[in-house]
């Protein structure tokens, strides 16, 4: 009995990550979620700045008016574990999110108190060594700025 349990489990579990086997549905849920992907993806690139799940749900409804925040959610998680995009924490923020490529490329953020929007800074001031006291060592730093961005101050 547990024999075939297992069995039957296993034959599912091929089943299911081979899409050339999937019933047309599943292939249909999996084309779904690839056009979703690169949706968010794209948004991501496109606006060139980090954004927050509700940001991108914002903007993802104008290309799938059907797409919910909760499947927003869960393709940020599914492009996170795939190493396609990064998260940006910016303290008692909802996190944002870059792509693995930008995030490759040392940089910082700016937060907007006004508008909400997090911005990407080039470059970095360095020296942070010397806050270091004696016998510490550094391993890495996160620098968030926060103000307003030009937009707002007008
Ligand atoms: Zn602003
Ligand atoms: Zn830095």
């Amino acid at each position: 009995m547990a024999v075939s349990r297992k069995h039957r489990a296993t034959a599912h579990a091929r089943a299911r990550s081979s899409a050339q086997h999937a019933p047309a549905s599943a292939q249909q849920a999996l084309g779904r979620s690839t056009r979703q992907r690169s949706a968010i993806l794209s948004i991501i690139a496109r606006e060139s700045r980090p954004l927050s799940p509700y940001e991108l749900h914002a903007l993802a409804i104008r290309t799938i008016p059907s797409i919910s925040q909760s499947t927003v959610y869960r393709n940020l998680r599914a492009l996170e574990e795939a190493g396609e995009i990064h998260a940006v924490s910016i303290p008692g923020q909802p996190p944002r999110y870059e792509l693995a490529e930008v995030a490759a490329h040392h940089h910082h953020h700016f937060h907007c108190r006004a508008c909400d929007r997090v911005y990407d800074l080039e470059g970095c001031p360095g020296g942070l060594r010397g806050l270091l006291p004696r016998g510490f060592t550094l391993e890495e730093h996160t620098i968030v700025l926060s103000g307003k961005c030009s937009a707002c101050v007008a």
